[in-house]
């Protein structure tokens, strides 16, 4: 590990977030477990969804809790729609409503062209891209049931999509992962445009490589953390506190004008590298 690794310090306003309810999707794992921790550190209460892995879910909302707010976690697989529309409906009558939605439950299943089965394609399709749709639609009528509360928050809500640098850059060997973030992008702009008239912000974050089990091999001897980052202007593997402050910033007030943004936080993967020296 060299000296500029590890996970950034900062100290998160405990009051930023303050009265609001987060539902954070895959919550027991990597980003959403930092995400989920990171929304209770700034004040708001959380749900954990987790689909698998209960235990790990428990922990998060004891850290949580730990902060003084409320936390529960609660199963259900973001691709099924019957359990979406469960969990958000529990979800307002344990905790009366949704403020914010980090649609971040995302997996992979890797295979060159002609080795990807159908249905390797279809499992990432349906839970990272209808995943973020059923989540997103869902509270979105629970946005608009209830509007605006100003002393809560000066929008009706807040969704964050979790994307990722493959929204922007190809990646071969893993079609179907791409592909399903070039569909969030999309479905992300369309929703935020759809959806600004009534003050529901829609933004997304898509990450660079971030130290979380989702990509292990990529960082996990010295030889392939170093191959990775030739890739990283910024010289370090990210780490999911990373993610999490910047949606703690996107979903606060502090940012209530950006709509329909990206924001990469990827330690300049996207400036192309491969161009400081050569091209
Ligand atoms: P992770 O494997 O640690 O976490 C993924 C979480 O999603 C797990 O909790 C998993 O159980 C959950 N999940 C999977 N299928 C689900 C389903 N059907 N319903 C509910 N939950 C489900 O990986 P991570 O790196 O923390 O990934 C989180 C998000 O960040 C994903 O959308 C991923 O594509 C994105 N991302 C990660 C990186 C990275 O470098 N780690 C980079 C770009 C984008």
């Amino acid at each position: 590990m060299n000296s500029t690794a590890g996970a950034p310090r900062g100290v998160i306003p405990a009051h930023l977030l303050k009265g609001q309810k987060a539902l954070v999707t895959g919550a027991n794992s990597g980003i959403g477990k930092a995400t989920a921790i990171g929304l209770g550190r700034a004040g708001a209460d959380v749900v954990v969804n987790y689909v698998a892995g209960q235990e790990a879910a428990e922990k998060v909302v004891e850290e949580i809790t730990s902060y003084g707010v409320r936390a529960a976690a609660y199963e259900a697989d973001v691709s099924r729609e019957d359990q979406v529309a469960a969990m958000t409906e529990r979800m307002v009558e344990e905790f009366g409503t949704i403020d914010i939605l980090v649609a971040n439950a995302g997996l992979q299943r890797d295979a060159g062209v002609t080795e990807m089965t159908l249905a390797q394609w279809q499992k990432v399709l349906d839970v990272n891209l209808t995943g973020q749709f059923l989540c997103a639609r869902e509270a979105t009528k629970e946005f608009l049931r209830r509007g605006v509360v100003p002393e809560v928050s000066r929008s009706a809500g807040k969704i964050i999509c979790m994307s990722s640098v493959h929204q922007l850059i190809p990646w071969s060997g893993h079609v179907n992962y791409a592909s399903s973030k070039g569909g969030v992008q999309m479905m992300m702009e369309t929703l935020a445009q759809e959806l600004a008239p009534q003050r529901i912000r829609v933004n997304a974050i898509a990450p660079g490589a971030i130290r979380t089990p989702i990509n292990r091999t990529a960082w996990e001897t010295p030889e392939a953390e170093r191959d990775l980052l030739r890739l990283i202007p910024y010289d370090r593997v990210g780490e999911p506190e990373d993610i999490a402050y910047a949606v703690v910033g996107l979903a606060s007030d502090l940012m209530d004008y950006v709509v329909g943004t990206t924001l990469y936080v990827d330690g300049g993967m996207t400036l192309f590298p491969g161009f400081a020296t050569g091209g």
